[in-house]
């Protein structure tokens, strides 16, 4: 038998069990295991993790664990910059994309507000998530951590809050969304992109007071559905500007 000691750091501290948290601990085992295997089976899905430092020195996933190593475990840091040194993961995301579990079309909507592609179907199986986002270099959000936990998923985060506009936030925060914002630029029922319409040809659908208010309007490719800048922009201004209030404060410097 041997034994190594870990310390796991910030929000992965959540996924642990409760005397596991925030402290060193020992952690006996056998052989030789890759030390992505002993992360996860402390609780951690490899997506959550983006650096692992053993006895000091930056290690990837494959590293075996030896007897009496030190491991650090760090989360993923897209709000901080640790590119000094070696990541475990491929390079970031370069076009943020999603796909949500089913549990999640609320949020879904949410961030098609804010106009990222957030790709959501009613009852997906596990494998199908997966897959798409495998395929189609999608990050998953789910409250799921199984899911995370499959290799084919190489950027995931599981979502903590259970309240759709707290979990906007969580979101907009942690993934550092803000700066990519682009508010009524996508369908909320269906993530087309939406197109610039001329005013004549949507004025016969529209209600009165808007025809004569609004001269901007953009339609839905997909489901023909028509949007302008009325109310629903300024709730989604005010929301944007409470999540940039906010964003401050989101990781105080866990840094290595
Ligand atoms: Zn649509």
């Amino acid at each position: 038998m041997s034994r190594a000691t870990f310390r796991f750091y910030a929000e992965l501290n959540d996924l642990l069990a409760p005397w596991r948290r925030g402290v060193p601990f020992p952690h006996d085992f056998n052989g030789a295991p890759a030390v992505k295997d002993v992360i996860e089976s402390l609780g951690v899905p490899h997506t959550e993790v983006d650096l692992i430092l053993a006895d000091g020195e930056s290690v990837d996933f494959s590293w075996t664990l030896k007897d009496g190593a030190r491991v650090s475990v760090y989360p993923v840091f897209e709000a901080l910059d640790i590119a000094p040194l070696t990541r475990v993961r491929p390079e970031p995301l370069r076009t943020v994309r999603f796909v949500l579990d089913g549990h999640l079309g609320r949020l879904a909507r949410r961030l098609r507000m804010l106009g990222f592609d957030a790709l959501w179907w009613r009852d997906p199986g596990d494998e199908e998530i997966a897959r798409v986002a495998a395929a189609e270099h999608r990050i998953v959000l789910t409250r799921d951590s199984g899911l995370l936990k499959r290799r084919v998923v190489t950027h995931g985060y599981r979502v903590r809050e259970v309240d759709p506009r707290r979990q906007l936030a969580e979101v907009v925060r942690r993934l550092d969304l803000l700066r990519s914002a682009a508010p009524l630029s996508r369908c909320l029922c269906c993530n087309a992109l939406l197109e610039t319409a001329p005013k004549e040809e949507v004025a016969s659908a529209l209600p009165p007071r808007v025809r004569e208010r609004h001269e901007e309007f953009r339609r839905c490719p997909v489901c023909r559905r028509v949007y302008w800048p009325g109310s629903h922009r300024q709730r989604m201004e005010q929301v944007i500007a409470s999540l940039g209030r906010r964003a401050g404060d989101a990781f105080p410097g866990a840094r290595p």
